[in-house]
């Protein structure tokens, strides 16, 4: 499997992963299989609680904007980046994280609105910034580990002021960018956690420690931590794309994010044929924001090509 294709992968299956987890935000464990009790059997994107079946959610919405920004700008442009994020949350996305919505209405410029968050609620270490994360990551792979995590950062921080959100975002695109090259991600889990900044390095070895489960999550799975660690748990102790996911959404709680995030990691390492077709035909993602697009297959496919060779890479 070549870069290109397992690009793809990480980009159809953490959208995949949002759109099959949504329906069972905030349900109990064990939700998904007790609904679709036999792995392969189909008809799993099934749509409900609000959503259409195959719809994906501000996990994937945001992810595209971040995709596009950095196509169109040719690289990072921040304030691009927080500016689409506020042209979207003016559109009324169905579902909108308490604290982006907070910070992109805040009124504040870009380099001042999550800090002054932070400061004011000292709670912002959410997965809202992880979850939008495989767009970046895929795009910024080719620059190396140090600039990969750099990048991540500083996406992080335009909605996230607390550094343990940068940091776990940062630990994801390099996970990522681990994967596209080939290599099972989890092997290289001591490099990357040895450029984690080391006032969270302990926090993160212990969510990403083989022998963490789930069960012993110490906040609600929303959190950046028990998030991350649950995605790698569900890569780690599965060996399909497809059970992956299944064992992400039957943790319950944030479903369609913790399914986002295992799912740009596994499709990352399985691939975008290791996906059922039967989950990727009725995938879309309405982009408020966007004068009223909605990308489906076809266009998620080109935006991932784009990412790892950018079609104008002048600037
Ligand atoms: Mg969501």
């Amino acid at each position: 499997m070549n870069l290109a294709q397992r690009a793809i992968g990480a980009i159809v299956g953490s959208a995949v992963g949002d759109a099959l987890g949504a329906p069972f935000e905030f349900g109990p464990a064990g939700a998904f299989s007790s609904r679709f009790p036999v792995p392969g059997a189909g008809g799993e994107m099934a749509g409900g609680g609000g959503w259409d079946a195959g719809e994906a959610t501000d996990d994937t919405q945001m992810a595209v904007h971040i995709a596009e920004s950095l196509l169109e700008r040719g690289g990072l442009d921040l304030p691009d980046v927080f500016a689409r994020f506020q042209r979207w949350a003016a559109d009324d996305p169905k579902d909108i994280g308490l604290q982006t919505e907070d910070v992109l209405t805040r009124g504040l410029p870009w380099n001042q609105a999550a800090t002054a968050h932070y400061r004011s609620s000292l709670r912002a270490a959410g997965n809202g910034a992880l979850m939008r994360a495989t767009p970046s990551a895929v795009y910024f792979a080719h620059a190396g580990r140090q600039a990969t995590m750099d990048a991540a950062r500083r996406i992080t921080a335009l909605t996230h002021g607390d550094p343990a959100a940068w940091e776990g975002t940062a630990i994801f695109h390099d996970l990522i960018r681990i994967a596209l090259n080939g290599t099972n991600p989890l092997d290289e889990l001591p490099q990357t956690l040895a450029t984690v900044h080391p006032d969270h390095r302990q926090r993160y070895a212990t969510v990403l420690d083989p022998a963490w489960h789930p069960s012993q999550a110490t906040e609600f799975n929303g959190a950046v931590w028990p998030c991350l660690g649950s995605a790698v748990w569900a890569l780690r102790t599965t060996h399909s794309y497809e059970n992956a996911l299944r064992a992400a959404i039957d943790l319950g709680g944030d479903t369609d994010t913790v399914a986002a995030v295992t799912g740009g990691l596994a499709g990352a390492v399985y691939g975008p044929l290791a996906i059922p077709a039967d989950w990727t035909e009725l995938l879309h993602v309405p982009l408020p924001g966007s004068g009223g697009r909605t990308l489906r297959l076809p266009e998620l496919h080109a935006l991932s090509r784009d990412l790892v060779e950018p079609p104008h890479a002048e600037g």
